[in-house]
């Protein structure tokens, strides 16, 4: 394959570098970036490169998402019957664990493709999806795996085992993740190897969890030497029911079951407190941001700073909410100011940060054990990998590498995507779709999500 340079834009390289290099380039090199720097300098340089035209606007890294649920997507403009949650545990038992259930193998394709395809017109490049569908379990990971192969994204992919259906269920869940991880390593492992997909051991939450359960859970995941997938404390319930069943708080708890490591994803820790964060600390834990959500259940905030300056790898995600990543900075900007009342709490470059360098090293952190010679995201320089997007963004004020990141919150939206490429394939140019059809998507989701809601 012929080399591409993409030029006539402003390259924001964001990585070590952080540079913004005004009629910039880069390189691209098979599955790569081969260069980064003044167009006219790689031009001489590559003069057999295919060029690629970003019009003036700027060529940026793809956006990363580290927690979010694919089936999440069936539940725009879904009303629930019935009087409105009035607490996290009543939204879990009214909508989630009702739409979870209702799902059928065919709207696990048709969900993740609707979320793929988002994704790829935000510009979000990797997903790190958690599933759960109780009456559908086994194959589940391999439906929505082919989906993810079909769109050109990278996604890691978890089953969430729990107890809240029984043990049957329970079962199934730990052979799904465990057969998912083992068909990484043959039918899969190209794509594995690729770095284009990839597998945590998925576990709902403390509160859903036997120590019988996860205990078997811990022992899998270790053999099989991958990390878990687990929604830490995000309501304070989940809090309440690890201190009154086991007398510990839930951090704790998981520390002394062994879920806890670098390559274990806990998501939320909105209830944690300092001896938590300690341990997810010292640990090597990785935590996940969720602003969208937790403003939506009104389940709290997480200590984000807080656990930040204590040495957690905090990323940020969407817990299902819709793909635009720059949505979810802009929460993440704005709801830990309006909270603390101080103006100066999360700053830019600590959102820009967990969307980006935070954000990559947890997607290291689950795609090394299966990719040969995993290519760094989140940041444009000579060996990472070919994951960007072109943004039609003319800036009306001085754009540098120092004020990039209010650009992002202030200036830069979803509108100004207009191509995406992963691992140096195009996936939507100059707003058109390459690989995925749409139209067809949007038309079989909207058929299948009816019949999934009389189900409900
Ligand atoms: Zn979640």
């Amino acid at each position: 394959m012929a080399d591409i340079l993409i030029g006539n834009g402003t390259v924001i390289t964001l990585g070590k570098a952080n540079q913004c290099i005004e009629k910039g380039a880069i390189v691209v090199r098979d599955r790569r970036i081969e260069a980064v720097g003044i167009e006219s300098e790689l031009r001489a340089q590559y003069p057999t490169a295919r060029f690629a035209d970003a019009r003036g606007g700027l060529i940026m890294p793809g956006f990363l998402c580290t927690h979010t649920h694919f089936y999440g997507a069936f539940a725009r403009g879904l009303a629930i019957p019935g009087e409105p949650p009035r607490n996290f545990p009543q939204i879990l038992q009214q909508l989630w664990w009702r739409l979870d259930k209702a799902l059928m193998p065919e709207d696990l394709a048709a969900s993740a493709e609707l979320f793929l395809v988002d994704a790829i017109r935000h510009g979000t490049t990797c997903v790190i999806d958690h599933h759960a569908s109780p009456n559908a379990v086994a194959g589940s990971l391999d439906i929505i795996a082919g989906a993810v192969a079909t769109s050109g994204l990278r996604a890691c992919l978890a089953y969430e085992v729990s107890d809240r259906d029984g043990p049957a269920i329970i079962e199934a869940g730990i052979r799904e993740n465990e057969r998912f991880i083992r068909a990484l390593r043959n039918e899969f492992s190209t794509l594995a190897q690729e770095g284009l997909l990839a597998a945590s051991y998925g576990l709902h939450a403390s509160f859903t969890l036997s120590p019988e359960t996860l205990e078997r859970c811990a022992a899998g995941g270790s053999e099989l030497g991958v990390g878990f997938h687990i929604h830490v404390a995000e309501d304070v319930s989940d809090e309440e029911d690890s201190l009154a069943k086991y007398g510990k708080r839930v951090v704790e708890r998981l520390l002394g079951e062994h879920i806890l490591g670098p390559r274990s994803i806990a998501a939320h820790c909105v209830h944690v407190q300092s001896g938590e964060i300690a341990a997810l600390a010292s640990t090597q834990t990785n935590s996940v941001h969720n602003p969208r959500s937790n403003m939506n259940n009104a389940v709290g905030r997480a200590p984000v700073e807080e656990m930040l300056a204590a040495g957690v790898n905090m990323g940020l995600g969407n817990d299902g909410f819709s793909m635009n990543m720059m949505q979810e900075m802009k929460n993440a900007y704005l709801m830990h100011k309006l909270a603390t009342g101080d103006p100066r709490s999360m700053s830019g470059e600590l959102v820009l940060n967990m969307a980006f360098a935070y954000n990559a090293r947890i997607v290291e952190a689950v795609f090394s054990p299966f990719a040969t010679d995993f290519a760094r995201v989140g940041e444009l320089s000579a060996g990472a990998a070919a994951d960007l997007v072109l943004l039609d963004y003319y800036p009306p004020t001085p754009l540098n590498s120092g004020n990039f990141p209010w650009h992002l919150i202030f200036g830069i939206d979803a509108q100004h995507v207009n191509s995406t490429m992963v691992a140096g394939r195009w996936l939507m140019r100059d707003r058109q779709m390459q690989e995925m059809d749409e139209e067809r998507i949007h038309a079989r989701a909207r058929e299948l999500a009816e019949g999934l809601w009389k189900r409900i």
